[in-house]
């Protein structure tokens, strides 16, 4: 059943199969025929064009980014890997000009208080003078400073940290929001310690994050000035938006430049429209694993790289390789959302837009999460006098608006717009693009799950796990998952 090259004269080629072409696949091929002549990768992919979430549209004088946008640059892969990929020239910062977000309260964009890093106030006077917070509410946040730090070790809910330290206002009226828009999720459920565990580490190092924040501001200060970079580091407000980078004709280049170095590789053989259906192990060689392909002749690896989302993944992998490998991906749970992005008149706003965006906490009780004014965040992605706008719908805290069919998404996307912020006229164009179960959860208990699952894995050699279901969510962690899963297999 199998057209192995390992038991051939090229018995010294190591077949690895990458399943995904997505970042986090295109990473670990990568990594894979950089670190080694020996190797053999063949990458498939279900769709016919490689980048899986990311995605690049022009038209129109629009350059539209339909799923990610840009990329954190504190965590290095990413900027690493376009280095090695010869992408650095074409990285940009985030536009200093407008860097700012808003947050929305009792229906009005406010700024979100200079400083306020997802949860660390490193601005006292802006918390004390923010109107996003009552007199109460903003004595209780700076009161962090002095409450005991907690005596167990024991993972908490994002929501349960934020109340415990800061109070219920910061949570309902700026955390939520803040956090809620970068992992699409129910802040009751969110691990700290899976995704923002320099939090629980200051509270635990300092005694408190305000304290912790002062701290690293005095060393920052006394620290020579760093030589400049594409990253730049000048304090904004909401997320360290400084710390943002993109790609000047989107992120989709990222991808293609990526996609060029690897078929310029003899070692690398990349198979569009091929959706693997299942593993199993061949009975000829215990060692090695079978691809079943749709339609196609099963392949055999010696490695097999699985970069799916974990639904996906268990799917492929039979009850037979591992039932319980295969429940434990399952227990990791998905959320969905879309994006719809339009483009529009400056003039028939009657706010100027002059920001990179704004988060909507859940108490507003509106119909999106989030708006992010793109060509206001990065150059040159809409003609003259107008702007791009994406907007963020459904998420963990409200599935049920993406029942909708586009038509009335859009609808109630432009009811919000103009009611938020005096859009006086429809938009010039709009498409909802959606990701249905594209978030990974990481709740309460993920790092025992991914440590039960790494467990797992030690009982089927050659098989690797990768992307952003496992050890963080974005496009840096999931290139480093990808980089991880490929020294692994060699
Ligand atoms: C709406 C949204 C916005 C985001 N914004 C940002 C952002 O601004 N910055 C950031 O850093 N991160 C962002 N992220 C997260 C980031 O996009 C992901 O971490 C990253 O793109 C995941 O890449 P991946 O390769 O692991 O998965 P994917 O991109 O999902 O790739 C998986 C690939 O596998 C393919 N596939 C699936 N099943 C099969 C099969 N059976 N056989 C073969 N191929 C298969 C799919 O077609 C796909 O191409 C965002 C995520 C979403 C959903």
């Amino acid at each position: 059943m199998t057209e192995s090259a390992s038991n051939t004269t090229e018995s010294k080629t190591f077949r690895v199969a990458v399943i995904g072409g997505g970042i986090t696949g295109l990473a670990a091929a990568q990594r894979l025929v950089s670190r080694s002549n020996n190797v053999q990768v063949v990458l498939l992919e279900s769709s016919r064009r490689l980048g899986g979430i990311i995605r690049t549209e022009a038209a129109d004088g629009y350059l539209m980014e339909l799923g990610p946008d840009s990329f954190i640059t504190n965590k290095p892969a990413a900027l690493q890997l376009c280095e090695e990929i010869g992408f650095t020239d074409q990285l940009i910062p985030t536009d200093a000009g407008f860097r700012r977000s808003l947050v929305l309260r009792n229906g009005k964009p406010l700024p979100v208080p200079d400083g306020f890093m997802l949860m660390a106030p490193s601005n006292p006077w802006a918390i004390l003078t923010t109107p996003v917070l009552s007199i109460a509410g903003r004595l209780r946040l700076l009161s962090e400073a002095w409450i005991a730090r907690r005596t167990t070790d024991e993972d908490e809910s994002l929501a349960s940290f934020v109340r415990r330290r800061f109070g219920q206002q910061a949570l309902e009226r700026l955390v939520q929001p803040l956090v809620g828009g970068i992992y699409t999720a129910d802040p009751e459920k969110l691990s700290l310690k899976a995704t923002l565990p320099r939090f629980p580490e200051m509270e635990q190092s300092h005694g408190s994050v305000i304290r912790a924040t002062m701290a690293q501001q005095r060393i920052d200060r006394n620290r020579s000035p760093q030589s400049h970079s594409v990253v730049n580091e000048s304090s904004g407000s909401g997320a360290r938006y400084g710390l943002f980078a993109s790609a000047a004709g989107g992120l989709s280049d990222m991808v293609t430049a990526i996609e060029r170095t690897l078929r310029k590789s003899r070692q690398v053989e990349i198979q569009l429209g091929v959706e693997v259906t299942a593993l199993e192990r061949l009975p000829a060689s215990a060692s090695q694993w079978g691809v079943q392909l749709r339609d196609q002749r099963p392949m055999a690896f010696d490695a097999v790289i699985m970069t799916l989302p974990t639904h996906a993944a268990a799917r492929i992998l039979s009850a037979a390789i591992s039932p319980e490998l295969q429940a434990a991906l399952q227990e990791i749970e998905y959320a969905s959302s879309a994006i719809v992005v339009s483009g529009h008149r400056l003039s028939d706003f009657d706010h100027p837009l002059d920001a990179f965006g704004l988060v909507v906490p859940a108490i507003e009780k509106r119909k999106i999460m989030a708006v992010s004014f793109s060509s206001r965040k990065f150059p040159d992605r809409a003609p003259a006098g107008q702007i791009l706008l994406r907007t963020f719908v459904g998420g963990a805290l409200q599935p049920e608006l993406l029942h909708n069919d586009d038509e009335m998404i859009s609808g109630f996307v432009n009811d919000e717009l103009r009611s938020i912020f005096g859009m006086k006229a429809e938009p010039m164009f709009s498409e909802v693009i959606r990701y249905n179960n594209a978030m990974p959860q990481y709740h309460v208990g993920h790092l025992d799950r991914v440590a039960r699952i790494e467990s797992l894995l030690k009982n089927t050699p050659g098989l690797y796990l990768a992307g952003s279901a496992y050890t963080g969510v974005g496009i840096p962690d999931s290139i480093a998952s990808g980089w991880l899963a490929a020294e692994h297999a060699l």
